[in-house]
């Protein structure tokens, strides 16, 4: 295999992909819009964060969805259950949305009257941390069952990130050995302006108002 030629081909699509992040960035702002991008492993809590944080902002925010999955449309039926706009893109055998992907999707969603594009990423730590979707702020949800070292073993997609958030935190009694200020810190010393937020769903204490908080107040934002 010839190297020496396959990487500056690599290259130059990846600054095409990031100018082409930059246009959308831009078309989106132009409208209003402020957009996240949600980022974690599978089973880590994403459509569910998602989920509470759309009841939370009813009223408040105009919300359309974007679901990566490789396949099916699980996730987007969850979401539609709340009476946003919902686009689910398969992504095949794609680890990773790409702003093409998120292109071909915003062309199928009437934007006119959206605050908030919430982006759900394919479940994966790797290679989304390399993908501009023209987002304003990368949220990375680390789930209490994953353990407490992600950032240390990760550090790539939490360099990039806005936002870090504990999930499934109502677990952590049956975890003594994830400590949440330690995962923190850890997170704090790849990306010092890293935010920080714990939530717990499920059981008797329903910890989530942080989040909102600082979600609802979100402007947009150059990268
Ligand atoms: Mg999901
Ligand atoms: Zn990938």
């Amino acid at each position: 295999m010839n190297e020496t030629k396959k990487i500056p081909v690599l290259e130059r699509v990846m600054k095409k992909n990031e100018q082409i992040a930059a246009e959308v960035r831009e078309q989106l702002h132009e409208k209003g819009i402020v957009t996240f991008n949600f980022m974690g492993s599978p089973g880590g809590g994403k459509t569910t964060l998602i989920e509470e944080t759309i009841k939370r902002l009813q009223g408040k925010k105009r919300i359309a969805v974007i679901e990566g999955d490789l396949a099916t449309t699980i996730d987007a039926e969850r979401i539609r259950h709340y009476g946003v706009k919902v686009l689910q893109i398969n992504t095949g055998s794609m680890c990773h949305l790409d702003i093409r992907l998120i292109t071909q999707a915003l062309e199928k969603i009437d934007l006119s009257d959206i605050d908030f594009l919430f982006i759900e990423n394919v479940g994966n730590l790797v290679c989304p941390s390399s993908h501009d979707l023209g987002e304003d702020y990368r949220i990375i949800l680390a789930s209490v069952p994953e353990g407490p070292f992600k950032p240390k073993k990760y550090p790539v997609i939490y360099k990039e990130a806005d936002a870090v958030i504990i999930t499934k935190a109502d677990l952590l009694e049956y975890f003594p050995d994830f400590k949440v200020e330690i995962l923190f810190q850890h997170a704090k010393e790849i990306q010092p302006e890293i935010k920080t937020f714990v939530v717990a769903l499920k059981g008797e204490k329903i910890i989530i108002d942080d989040w909102i908080t600082w979600i609802e107040q979100a402007k947009p934002k150059k990268r």
